[in-house]
């Protein structure tokens, strides 16, 4: 099934249960605007390349647009309108003001300069700099893009609009970036983990995790867990899965991962190698996806030992693998909500962009704890009260907010 067919399965089937209606239905799966651009630019070489480069504006109802820019060559609009589409449930389940978006361009990151990952970065921007801005769209990282890529994009856009520094988040902290932004999904995510395992009657200490992705959101998720004395069996990039059943050694791994190498040339007591396919079968308390989308079909989903699921990355649950972590008591704390602490120190970053002003780490994380256990306390109540998956819920508390505030400003 298509991306974005089955983000709109999920918007129907939650329609459905609150009795929307579907004109309301009508106007909550459709995306308001998709700008498809060419990007050329000149190779070091001097041949040129043509790239494409998308800005899909998903739903405005409830501020500003936001959403992350991804650097893929899988990067297409069925993807990218999907992912628009989750924005916007993402910000409204937390209850910020924004609505969704999101933005890709599809290129291999891997077999471009760095001088030519900026002039890309900067062509993107011409091309699109009259559909973003601070109270239009604001862009954000994601697979492959960093707060360099986010520098770049803030000096392009403040090159033709005047200084703006609240058109992009993620931006290096030498750039009016946030404390604690790049830790901020990963962080989120075991917020999320931490407070449903205390639901269980149990603490972090030792709960057995792994992780599939090391990049952003797996290393921090994997930090912020060993922080609190779980045990991270397992960790994986796009080439190598490392496994250790008394838990990696996450600090050096963490310090590992600075140097930018791939995990197959990490060494370590104890580790060894095991496939992307036993990973995500691996007897544990908490797997967490933080790669790619579609990750678990049916077939993998049949074979997951985990007892929860929380999704760091986005969409890495197709519909029939749902469908089967149900049937078989797999909770799955989905996207929307468990990987939205990025977008909240996104949040937090524009905030203290537009007043000028600057919070400390602790403020930040703090925060963002406040926000991250409330939006999972309103969830569960739904979940428990109705019998819900926590999917299905996520997307009626989600889907209530949007729907309330479409209406109110009228169609
Ligand atoms: P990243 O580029 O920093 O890291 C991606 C990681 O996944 C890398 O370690 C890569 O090697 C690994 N990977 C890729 N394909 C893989 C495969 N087939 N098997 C195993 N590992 C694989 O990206 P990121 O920012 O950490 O994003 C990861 C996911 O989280 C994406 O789905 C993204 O949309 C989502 N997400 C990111 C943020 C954010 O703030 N960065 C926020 C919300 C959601």
């Amino acid at each position: 099934m298509k991306a974005f067919e089955a983000t709109n399965l999920y918007i129907r089937k939650a329609s459905q249960l609150m009795n929307l209606g579907s004109r309301i239905e009508l106007l909550l799966l459709s995306p308001e605007a998709e700008h498809n651009v060419t990007v050329p630019i000149e190779l070091d070489n001097g041949e040129i390349a043509v790239f494409s480069g998308y800005r899909i504006q998903h739903n405005s109802a409830r501020g500003p647009m936001k959403g992350g820019l991804r650097y893929h060559p899988t990067v297409d609009p069925d993807d990218v309108r999907a992912l628009a589409s989750l924005m916007t449930w993402k910000t409204a389940v937390v209850n910020i003001p924004y609505g969704g978006a999101k933005g890709g361009i599809a290129c291999d990151p891997k077999q471009l300069s760095q001088p030519e990952m900026e002039r890309l970065t900067r062509k993107f921007v011409q091309r699109i700099s009259m559909e973003i801005g601070p109270q239009r769209d604001i862009p954000a990282p994601d697979v492959n893009t960093n707060a360099q890529v986010m520098a770049w994009i803030m000096d392009e856009y403040s090159r033709l609009h005047g200084y703006s520094p609240a058109v992009v988040t993620g931006k290096p902290l030498e750039l009016h970036g946030s404390e604690g932004r790049e830790a901020a999904t990963g962080r989120g995510v075991i917020v999320i983990t931490e407070a449903f395992i205390n639901d269980l009657g149990r603490s972090m200490e030792g709960v057995t995790i792994a992780i599939q992705g090391f990049g952003n959101v797996g290393s921090y998720a994997a930090q912020c867990a060993h922080e609190l004395g779980s045990k991270i069996v397992a960790v994986s990039d796009v080439g190598t899965s490392l496994y250790n059943p008394d838990g990696l050694d996450i600090p050096t791994l963490m310090t590992f991962a600075k140097t930018r190498r791939p995990l197959s040339e990490y060494e370590g007591e104890g580790v060894s190698r095991i496939t992307p396919q036993e990973l995500l079968a691996l007897d544990v308390d908490v797997l967490i996806p933080a790669a790619l989308g579609g990750v678990f079909t049916r077939e993998v989903a049949e074979t997951v030992r985990a007892k929860v699921i929380v999704e760091g990355a986005n969409a890495p649950t197709e519909p029939e693998a749902d469908e089967i972590f149900e049937r078989r008591g797999i909770v799955v704390i989905p996207d929307i909500l468990a990987n939205a602490g990025g977008v909240t120190v996104s949040y937090f970053e524009w905030v203290q962009n537009i007043q000028c002003l600057r919070w400390a780490e602790a403020e930040v994380n703090e925060r963002l704890r406040t926000i991250m256990t409330n939006s999972y306390a309103t969830v569960r109540n739904l979940v428990k009260q109705r019998n819900l998956s926590w999917r299905t819920a996520s997307f009626v508390v989600a889907l209530g907010r949007v729907a309330k505030a479409t209406v109110l400003r009228g169609v």
